[in-house]
């Protein structure tokens, strides 16, 4: 867990968030600005700041993030659903800990901003 890090905060219940899933890997939870009807962000448990850090050793639990992104939208009945991992400031990245957002419930355009 990283110090002064927002979500190593929410995955360890320092910070109150609507959790909807938690394992040994990863914990996932509502965005607090939901973009779509289903906006959620599911992050690894071990802190790293964004997909630019991820090394060969990272991709089994890269794999199981993704996996339960994919879970958490089919539980909610999306066939259709946006997965997006801003890495960098000069791509919209604001919180500095890796993150996939889920996103779903309505037509989404391409390509993104
Ligand atoms: P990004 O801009 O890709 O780094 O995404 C960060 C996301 O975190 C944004 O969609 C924010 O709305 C969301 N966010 C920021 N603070 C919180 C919080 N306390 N609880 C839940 N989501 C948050
Ligand atoms: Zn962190």
């Amino acid at each position: 867990m990283a110090d002064d890090c927002l979500f190593c905060k929410i995955g360890a219940g320092k910070i109150p968030s609507k959790i909807v899933h938690q394992d040994d890997v990863c914990f996932a939870f509502d965005d607090i600005a939901p973009r779509a009807p289903m906006h959620v962000l599911v992050c690894p448990r071990d802190h790293l700041d964004s997909l630019s850090q991820v090394d060969a050793p990272h991709e089994k639990m890269l794999g199981h993030v993704m996996h339960v992104a994919a879970q958490l939208a089919k539980q909610r009945g999306y066939d259709s659903f946006r997965t997006v991992i801003n890495s960098g400031t000069g791509a919209g990245q604001t919180v500095f800990h890796l993150h996939v957002h889920v996103l779903g419930g309505r037509p989404m355009s391409w390509p993104p901003g």
